[in-house]
């Protein structure tokens, strides 16, 4: 029998989240359930609560940041056992036969990867429902194990904004040497610079918000640049080989160009918009790189976790219950974070 669940999500794009019961199926030979303890709410979950990319899928239960308990599993399950502290970010499946999962990009897999929440599951044709709620049921491949060594409470935002800013900081070989800039102290923000911190890098916070510079500095910031100053901004130019941009709107990114040092890279995160122009100058004079960075795959994932056990890593969480989920998202829209919401489900639904 399918699992009667509990959660909070939302019937269109205009109204707010609610509380809603959904079954989880029943386990099939390679699932294994969980009891979900915290989930972490992402921009990109309001993104989606609102249809700000056209592709959402409703009724939706958003949430792709998720940590829990192995309750039970399926009977080909032997990676995971009940009890298991674990975790579950925006991947829920994938064919794992294809040339981008064989190279551990699940997220790039040619027939399409299942995320967490609002995609149809390619078995029974049901929509997949996320981690704001009191448990879900996931294929074991996609299911990963949370070190001892993190504290399972904060551990939650990891899933989405500590791969979303580990994958492009190790791809492009941030070490000791790199002067690493992060662009948008927010949930995604926040993690760049404790993560590029911890990776032994020279990390300048550069953000809109002249209030948050104390707090940039003591999440691992050795530097804090107000990117409303023209002057600043100025002095600063040519000056970082590794730019990451988290913003997450439209905005203009030649005055971020124009920071990196001549070969040097910016990976855009944020924004799923149009943009307005580039001056072809911004690229061309230093031979400088625009890229973009969706999510890490699930090896990268694990490794990201174990990165964070080994180097005492924690996002900076605010609790809440899930009832102050719609506030939350005003929030976040205002820019009123520090630096993750997480709903602790055991403040009740
Ligand atoms: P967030 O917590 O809301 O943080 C975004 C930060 O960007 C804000 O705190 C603010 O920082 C800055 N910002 C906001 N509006 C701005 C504006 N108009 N101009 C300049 N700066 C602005 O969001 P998040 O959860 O970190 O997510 C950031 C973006 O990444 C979202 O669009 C999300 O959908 C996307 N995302 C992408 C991936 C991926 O795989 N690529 C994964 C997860 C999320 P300051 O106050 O410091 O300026
Ligand atoms: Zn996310």
């Amino acid at each position: 029998m399918p699992t009667q669940a509990k959660g909070w999500g939302t019937d269109a794009a205009d109204q707010p989240l609610k509380p809603m019961a959904f079954e989880r199926r029943d386990l099939r030979p390679d699932d294994v359930a969980i009891q979900i303890s915290h989930a972490g709410i992402c921009h990109s979950d309001l993104h989606m609560a609102r249809n700000d990319w056209g592709m959402s899928r409703y009724p939706m239960v958003p949430g792709h940041e998720i940590v829990g308990t192995v309750t039970d599993v399926g009977a080909k399950v032997s990676r995971h056992k009940i009890g298991d502290k674990v975790a579950i970010g925006c991947i829920v499946d994938s064919c794992k036969q294809c040339a981008p999962c064989r190279a551990g990009t699940e997220q790039f897999c040619e027939q399409g990867m299942t995320m967490t929440y609002s995609a149809v599951d390619k078995h029974d044709g049901t929509l997949t429902q996320g981690g704001y709620s009191t448990q879900v049921v996931c294929r074991d491949e996609f299911v990963l194990k949370l070190p001892d060594s993190l504290d399972i409470a904060r551990s939650a935002p990891l899933l989405c904004a500590g791969i979303t800013t580990y994958s492009p900081l190790r791809k492009f070989g941030v070490g000791k040497d790199s002067k690493v800039a992060v662009v948008g102290l927010g949930g995604l923000g926040h993690m760049g610079v404790k993560l590029a911190h911890a990776m032994g890098a020279h990390v300048t916070m550069v953000t809109t918000s002249p209030e948050k510079g104390g707090d940039a500095r003591e999440l691992g910031a050795h530097d804090v640049l107000l990117s409303t100053d023209g002057e600043a901004m100025a002095a600063a130019a040519g000056r970082f080989d590794f730019i990451l941009d988290t913003i997450p709107v439209a905005h203009d990114l030649n005055p971020y160009l124009a920071l990196l040092t001549p070969n040097g890279t910016m990976v855009m995160v944020g924004a799923i918009a149009p943009l307005p122009s580039i001056h072809g100058g911004s690229l061309i004079m230093g031979n400088k790189t625009l890229a973009g960075s969706l999510i890490g795959g699930i090896t990268e994932t694990q490794e990201m976790l174990d990165f964070c056990g080994q180097h005492g890593v924690h996002p900076d969480c605010e609790f809440i219950e899930m009832s102050q989920v719609n506030e939350a998202y005003e929030r976040l829209l205002k820019n009123d974070v520090r630096y993750r919401f997480v709903i602790d489900m055991a403040r009740g639904l």
